[in-house]
């Protein structure tokens, strides 16, 4: 079943919104009868903010709102990075961890300072990704998947986004930021949460 509506990808977060869209790429509707919309095209949804405790409450959050306002169907992502050594940040607040208009290269230089002198043994780390979603007739999906890496010393490669130049792939010998997006796509969070919510989609219609 197809969906009967535009689908709205709720982020306006450039590296996000490309392994999506190259995710979302083999759906037979895609382009045709449908379109892929993102965020921006909806600039009177305004900045949605991300009070949740969890990623699920987060992408949940996302979801609704713009589906609520678009009346499309809509695909919500809340992702981060979880360190057990730091007792699970910067988890929820991987986007702002340190400071609300962090960038990415500040959040990583302070990953690395909270982590200066750790051994590898205890730089293990998880990528989370919680994808959901929400029709306009309400009926709502929910996918769930990490990825497991290890914080590296120095950040390496210019593929990615966020923390990718740090996020070392032990099986690969490389980050995640060295690796093509169709890799990327295989064994990520993200690919991995897209490839069981593609399955869910038509019970979302
Ligand atoms: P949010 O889902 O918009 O709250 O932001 C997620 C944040 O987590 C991003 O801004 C990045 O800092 C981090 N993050 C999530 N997924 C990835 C990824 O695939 N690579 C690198 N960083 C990521």
């Amino acid at each position: 079943m197809i969906p009967k509506t535009d689908l709205v990808i709720a982020t306006r977060n450039q590296g996000k919104l490309d392994e999506i869209r190259k995710a979302l790429s083999d759906l037979p509707w895609v382009n045709h009868p449908f379109k892929i919309h993102s965020l921006d095209e909806f600039p009177e949804i305004g900045e949605i903010e991300e009070d949740g405790k969890t990623f699920e409450e987060n992408a949940l959050k996302k979801a609704r709102t713009v589906c609520q306002a678009t009346r499309f169907l809509t695909l919500g992502d809340d992702s981060g990075l979880v360190v057990p050594y730091l007792n699970g940040s910067p988890g929820v607040f991987s986007a702002r961890y340190s400071g609300p208009q962090a960038t990415a290269s500040q959040n990583n230089e302070k990953l690395l300072k909270e982590l200066d002198g750790v051994p590898t043994e205890k730089r293990i780390a998880s990528y989370v990704c919680v994808m959901v979603l929400v029709s306009p007739t309400g009926k709502e999906q929910l996918a769930k998947a990490s990825c497991q890496g290890v914080i590296s010393e120095t950040p390496k490669g210019s593929g990615g986004f966020g923390y990718d130049p740090l996020f070392f792939l032990p099986s690969l010998k490389k980050t995640m930021a060295e690796i093509p997006l169709e890799l990327k796509n295989r064994l990520s969070h993200r690919g991995k949460a897209l490839e069981e919510i593609k399955k869910k989609i038509s019970y979302a219609v």
